[in-house]
């Protein structure tokens, strides 16, 4: 069995496919903020793995990727 990744991963927001449901924000515990029509910032974060699994998986829009480790 492969040891858990523990590194930092980043997760992108595609602003194309965003809808601006808002749920990152709710969900993020503070790291993301919305701007006044509802879309996220920053459009890139970092966060532990298990969070950015959590918040990808959360997005209604499928709007999140997960990319590269930070
Ligand atoms: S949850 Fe997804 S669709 Fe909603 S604001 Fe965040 S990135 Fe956009």
């Amino acid at each position: 069995m492969r040891p858990a990744r523990r590194r930092p991963v980043e997760v992108v927001v595609d602003r194309v496919a965003c809808t601006a449901h808002g749920v990152c924000a709710v969900m993020s515990d503070g790291a993301v903020e919305l701007d006044e029509f509802g879309y996220p910032i920053p459009s890139r974060l970092t966060l532990t793995p298990d969070e950015a699994r959590v918040l990808v998986e959360a997005c209604p829009a499928r709007a999140l990727l997960l990319g590269r480790n930070a």
